[in-house]
């Protein structure tokens, strides 16, 4: 799947298991008529992965069988069982019909305190198990005015990726997720030239970090994405897939985006 787009969806804390099955099938009921979805099976040259709250995961997995669109859970804890209250194995997720985490999203690195050294427990512990991750790294508001990006992200992916080998990137998929912290949510996307940058930036980080890696990890934008700056978006060349959190909680806007990245 390396070298397709990736389309993720981040329902963030949101929908009941009624609303969740009703937007999965308007989804599959619109990715239908829009011929990107044939049959029960998606006929596109990209990824589409669905990230619902835990809860809804075993339900919107019946749903998607046989669709070809993938499930991810939002966060995943870095202990395989035990006493850990309130936390969830990378095993109980691949059970529910998971084969991705998403690790160190900027809300939870806010809200929760995650650190780096957490999320790279996290990461570790997914990978030990065969579940692919995306890994969202990206500066804050205050890091970008002290014009400390390139440093924040750097420091993002070393310390959170410390300890994984090559190999085990062969065997699962590890995706960046470059999410400016002060852009999700608002609306606005940062700009073309912003992204291309940190993307050619991040790309050197992998390349420094896995010198030997043939193909490296997908990198993927997301913030304030949304049916009219995706195209331009998913067109530059180092941007292989988008990270989608308000506008895809939305049938006809996130599908719009999938029409777009594929065409
Ligand atoms: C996100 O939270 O991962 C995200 C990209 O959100 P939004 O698209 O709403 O900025």
């Amino acid at each position: 799947m390396k070298n397709k787009k990736l389309i993720f969806a981040n329902w963030k804390m949101n929908f009941s298991s009624e609303q969740a099955r009703v937007l999965v099938e308007s989804i599959i009921d619109k990715l239908n008529k829009l011929e990107l979805l044939k049959g029960t099976a998606l006929k596109i040259d990209a990824e589409v992965v669905l990230a619902p709250a835990f809860p809804s995961l075993s339900f919107v997995s019946s749903l998607i069988r046989h669709t070809g669109i993938s499930l991810s859970s939002q966060d995943v804890f870095w202990e395989a069982k035990g006493p850990y209250t309130g936390e969830v194995s990378p095993s109980m997720l691949i059970d529910v019909g998971c084969t991705w985490a998403m690790i160190g999203h900027s809300e939870r690195r806010q809200y929760l305190l995650e650190t780096n050294e957490m999320i790279n427990k996290k990461v570790l512990n997914a990978l030990s198990q065969d579940l692919n991750i995306i890994l969202c790294v990206g500066e804050s508001f205050e890091q970008r005015r002290r014009k400390n990006t390139f440093e924040a992200i750097s420091d993002q992916l070393r310390r959170g990726l410390r300890g994984v080998t090559e190999s085990q990137l062969n065997e699962s998929e590890v995706v960046i997720g470059y999410e400016p912290v002060w852009v999700i949510g608002s609306g606005e996307a940062a700009s073309v030239e912003d992204i291309a940058s940190v993307h050619n930036f991040v790309s050197d980080e992998l390349k420094s970090i896995f010198p030997t890696l043939k193909s490296l990890p997908r990198i993927v934008y997301g913030g304030s994405v949304n049916s009219e700056n995706i195209e331009q978006i998913a067109s530059l060349s180092n941007v292989d897939g988008v990270l989608v959190g308000n506008a895809s909680m939305d049938c006809d806007k996130f599908c719009d985006i999938v029409l777009k990245v594929v065409k």
